[in-house]
């Protein structure tokens, strides 16, 4: 296996590493609203087959060799590169959101609107950190399916769940969440 697919691997147990502390903490938490659609549920594991297991497929067979590509090794330092920019913004996104983030849409008990740390760069560091991974993940896994599928099902999941979330987000806040969102840019920071 290549360096950059061992990477790809190592960048998937970072993210199990900051987020499972806040996966077990949140079991504790008292829920007020759970919105998850069997939309939702179909595109959540979609993109767990798209993140985890059509790589591993890629790393330990050669079931997908038939659509393998090869990039100047530049670009696969590049993705390296894109990648470590995804975590880093994952784990800042995970400091900040704390007990309010969750997999699904949920509003806890206790929930609080979060508008400091990154969230106050960006409304969606999770969402932007995923879009840099699924850009990186054909740089590092140099294949059409494995390296690629990501991309495609991300692009659906983003579209779905980014204005569901905002819904629900001015549901619960209101104004505060609509000046939030006049000030604050969604995955691109505002000028
Ligand atoms: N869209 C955010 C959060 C993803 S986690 C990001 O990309 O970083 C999804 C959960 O976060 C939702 O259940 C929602 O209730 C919660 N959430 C989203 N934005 C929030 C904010 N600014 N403050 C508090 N909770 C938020």
């Amino acid at each position: 296996m290549d360096i950059f697919v061992w990477i790809y691997f190592l960048g998937i147990v970072v993210e199990s590493v900051i987020r499972a502390p806040l996966n077990r903490k949140r079991k504790a938490e008292t829920m007020n609203v759970r919105r998850v659609t069997s939309q939702e549920k179909t595109i959540l594991f979609l993109l767990l087959i798209a993140m985890f297991i059509f790589p591993l497929i890629y790393a330990f067979s050669d079931w997908l060799s038939f659509a393998d590509y090869t990039l100047p090794i530049w670009a696969g330092w590049l993705g390296v590169l894109i990648l470590f920019g995804a975590l880093f913004v994952f784990w800042r996104a995970h400091a900040d959101l704390g007990l309010n983030w969750s997999p699904t849409l949920e509003i806890r008990e206790k929930h609080e609107l979060i508008t400091k740390g990154i969230y106050g760069v960006i409304r969606h560091p999770m969402y932007a950190s995923q879009w840099l991974w699924v850009i990186a993940q054909p740089l590092l896994l140099q294949n059409w399916v494995a390296g690629w599928l990501n991309l495609l099902v991300f692009v659906v999941f983003y579209a779905v769940r980014v204005k569901a979330e905002e819904q629900l987000m001015i549901e619960q806040f209101g104004d505060e969440y609509r000046a939030y969102m006049k000030k604050v840019g969604g995955v691109i920071p505002k000028l």
